[in-house]
C-alpha cells in the first residue's frame, strides 16, 4: 500500500476482556504492508487494563503504545489525548471491544487513497439495544437535524478514518465541552460513509447508562445549537398574543353582559402556567450560561499519569 504511517487511537476504560483480543484483530487485519501504530488512552481504568496495554506493548515494543491517565475523564477526553499522542499520517479512532469491525480498515484505507479526507462509519440498525434507548436516540438526531447547523448523521460511530489535516483541525478546536460527533461534521472535509449493522461488544459491559447518554445528549444540543435560547422569547411573543387576546375578549364581554365577579380558578391556572413557562426559559439560560462557565475556567481535558 502506503509508506504512511497509520495511528489506531483506541479510548480504552475497565476493558481488560478486550484489549488483548482488540490487539490480535488488528493483527489481522492492517494490510501486511502497512506501517501502523497503535495508541491505547487508558482513561484511568481500575481494573487490570493498564496491566494488559502495558504487557502488550512490551511484546509489540515500537508498534504499541500508550498514554494513561490520572482518573477517568471521559471518552471525549481520552480521543482527544489520542488524537494529540498519534503520529501517523492517517490516523483512525476506534473502541476497543470490537463494536468497530476492523476487517474494515484496508477498505478505509482505500478510501483515503482514493482522495477522501475522511472515511467515517455509521450502524444502520440499532438491533440489540434496549428499544427506549433507540427512541430517544432518534429524537435526539431529528431535533439536532431541526435546529442545529451541523448535521449529524444518525448512527454514526467514533470509528473514523483521517488524514493529518482532519486531526489537525479537530485537535486546534479549543472547546472543553466537546462532543465528538459533532466536532467531525462542523470541520467539514470529505467524506465517505460505510455502513454496517450493529455488533454486540465481545467482552465487558457498555460504560453508557440511559442517563449518562442522556447527559450527553444534552451537550450535544448545547454545543452544537442555541436554539433553545430562543424558545423563551417565542414562547413570551405567543403568550401576550394570547393575552391580548384574552383582554379583548373580556372586555367586550363586559360591555355585553356586565361584570360577574368569577373564573379566579382559572387565572390561578393562568399564573401557575406562566410562572412554568418562566423557569423554563431560566432553566435554559442557566443550561447555557453553566457551559459558558466551566468553558472560561480553561481547565485541561485530562491529565497524563504515564506513557510508554
Ligand atoms: N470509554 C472511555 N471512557 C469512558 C467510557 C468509555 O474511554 O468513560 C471507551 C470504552 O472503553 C470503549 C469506548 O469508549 O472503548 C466505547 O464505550 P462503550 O463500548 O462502553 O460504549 P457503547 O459502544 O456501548 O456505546
Ligand atoms: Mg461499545
Amino acid at each position: 500500500m502506503s509508506a504512511k504511517l497509520l495511528s489506531i487511537v483506541c479510548p480504552c476504560y475497565n476493558e481488560a476482556s478486550c484489549v488483548s483480543a482488540f490487539s490480535e484483530a488488528i493483527k489481522d487485519s492492517v494490510p501486511s504492508n502497512q506501517l501502523y501504530e497503535v495508541v491505547f488512552v487508558d482513561d484511568g481504568s481500575t481494573d487490570e487494563t493498564l496491566v494488559k496495554i502495558k504487557e502488550l506493548a512490551k511484546q509489540e515494543k515500537g508498534i504499541l503504545r500508550y498514554i494513561s491517565f490520572s482518573r477517568n475523564f471521559g471518552k471525549e477526553s481520552a480521543l482527544l489525548a489520542g488524537l494529540k499522542g498519534a503520529k501517523g499520517d492517517i490516523v483512525v479512532t476506534m473502541d476497543v471491544d470490537l463494536q468497530d469491525p476492523p476487517s474494515f480498515l484496508p477498505q478505509m484505507l482505500e478510501g483515503i487513497e482514493s482522495g477522501y479526507d475522511c472515511v467515517a462509519t455509521r450502524r444502520c440498525t440499532r438491533a440489540g439495544e434496549p428499544p427506549i434507548r433507540s427512541w430517544f436516540a432518534r429524537r435526539f438526531y431529528s431535533l439536532m437535524k431541526h435546529f442545529s447547523d451541523v448535521e449529524l448523521v444518525d448512527g454514526a460511530r467514533d470509528y473514523r478514518m483521517m488524514t493529518r489535516k482532519v486531526v489537525d483541525a479537530i485537535v486546534s478546536m479549543p472547546e472543553n465541552n466537546r462532543f465528538t460527533k459533532g466536532i467531525y461534521q462542523w470541520v467539514g472535509f470529505k467524506t465517505k460513509w460505510i455502513a454496517f449493522e450493529n455488533i454486540e461488544r465481545v467482552a465487558g459491559e457498555t460504560k453508557w447508562s440511559f442517563w449518562k447518554l442522556f447527559k450527553y445528549a444534552i451537550d450535544g444540543i448545547l454545543a452544537f445549537t442555541t436554539a433553545p435560547l430562543q424558545i423563551a422569547s417565542w414562547l413570551g411573543i405567543l403568550c401576550c398574543v394570547g393575552a391580548f387576546i384574552s383582554l379583548l375578549w373580556i372586555y367586550i364581554k363586559a360591555l355585553i353582559v356586565g361584570n360577574p365577579v368569577a373564573g379566579w380558578p382559572s387565572l390561578a391556572c393562568i399564573i401557575i402556567f406562566l410562572g412554568g413557562l418562566q423557569l423554563f426559559g431560566l432553566g435554559i439560560l442557566g443550561a447555557y450560561l453553566s457551559k459558558v462557565y466551566l468553558e472560561t475556567k480553561r481547565r485541561p481535558m485530562y491529565f497524563i499519569r504515564e506513557e510508554g
